[in-house]
């Protein structure tokens, strides 16, 4: 209550507040215990899957004496010993689309940590339809994103418009995951959850944090016009079960690209200049490229990726650059989404490169 912003009216905004968590496991563990702790008043559990060895790791709502047991009894039982005052509600059959619209209604915000694309896309489609918020994190290995999705500012489908098969990018189970890093994001998210819930955030972002490189950024996001779910003409209208069928896990997951999401305008110079450079794609419009070019680079405007898919190559390194960076991050997200996992962003784009690798090329 002493800090800023917050006062006895914010405590009390999170007192009448209900939350949902979707997924007690590396994310929702941290998540919910931080939400218990700072005093939700109502909090959702919904997790069909039980206490195994394998999780303790990184979901620190369970232990030893609760291997075996419902992940929602285990967890309500240690959210109450921190908030004896949380009601909590158990939904042991998970988030499905059975009782996804019924639940994102009864709810006021949904917190996302659930590790497959199904759920994921499900839980964002869910809160688009219902105008609720949406707090979505996600982790691999040492790297985590938090989205924030307000109602009419920007959802997840805006940033990945087509949930990806489950071969294309592997899960935490299959690829590991430094427990830590759940912490980080998990800790992150109950944050912003408390920031969205007490009306502290205006605009849908997504931040990127990679704890082996020691980096976090922060992407501000717009509705995308084309977004099938919340754009100017959405397709997605209802929840099908056919969307969101569970993509099954292949039994050898493709490795996890070693490519880093971006690299640095001096790193982008060294692969250009290498023996073998990457292929190079520019993502501005056509008037921009009649400005100024980075030599040789193919441009594909952002609107025409989607139909120009065949002629991004899938087997080699490409880089994807725009003016200052930002566009060229959202369709290295949606390729990756895609199945592209040798695609980098360069970051700072174009603007960063007159300044820092080749002065001749023009600024604008
Ligand atoms: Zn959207």
């Amino acid at each position: 209550m002493r800090l800023p912003g917050v006062g006895e009216a914010g405590q009390l905004k999170l007192k009448s507040a209900k939350v949902l968590v979707l997924g007690a496991g590396g994310l929702g563990s941290p998540a919910a215990l931080y939400l218990a702790a700072a005093g939700v008043g109502f909090m959702g559990i919904a997790d069909p899957d039980k206490v195994d060895l394998s999780n303790l790791h990184r979901q620190v709502l369970h232990g030893f004496d609760t291997l075996g047991l419902p992940k929602t009894i285990s967890a309500a039982e240690a959210l109450s010993e921190i908030n004896p005052g949380l009601q909590i509600a158990l939904h042991p059959e998970g988030f499905t689309v059975e009782n996804a619209a019924e639940l994102a209604a009864r709810y006021d915000l949904v917190v996302d940590g659930t590790d497959n694309f199904a759920t994921r896309f499900l839980a964002a489609d869910a809160c688009v339809l219902a105008g609720k918020p949406l707090v979505h994190g996600s982790v691999l290995r040492s790297e985590g994103q938090v989205g924030v999705f307000l109602p009419g500012a920007g959802c997840y489908r805006c940033v990945y418009p087509v949930m990806p098969d489950a071969s294309a990018v592997p899960t935490c189970a299959d690829a590991g995951v430094w427990g830590a890093t759940c912490g980080v994001v998990g800790s992150w998210m109950a944050a912003e959850v408390i920031a969205v819930l007490i009306g502290q955030r205006t605009h849908s972002r997504l931040q990127l944090i990679d704890i082996a490189a020691g980096t976090a950024r922060v992407v501000r996001l717009t509705v995308d016009s084309a977004c099938p779910a919340c754009g100017r003409q959405p397709t997605i209208r209802s929840l099908e079960k056919s969307a969101y069928q569970p993509t099954t896990c292949p039994t050898a997951p493709r490795s996890m690209s070693e490519h880093p999401l971006e690299v640095s305008i001096e790193e982008a110079a060294r692969l250009l200049a290498s023996a073998q450079p990457p292929v190079l794609i520019d993502v501005r419009e056509p008037s921009e490229h009649a400005t100024c070019c980075i030599a040789c680079a193919k441009l594909i405007p952002m609107a025409s990726v989607p139909e120009r898919l065949k002629e991004i190559p899938q087997d080699v390194p490409v880089l994807i650059h725009c003016h200052h960076g930002g566009r060229s991050l959202r369709v290295t997200q949606f390729l990756r989404a895609k199945g592209y996992t040798q695609v980098s962003n360069v970051q700072g784009g174009i603007d960063a490169w007159s300044q820092k690798v080749d002065p001749k090329v023009r600024r604008y």
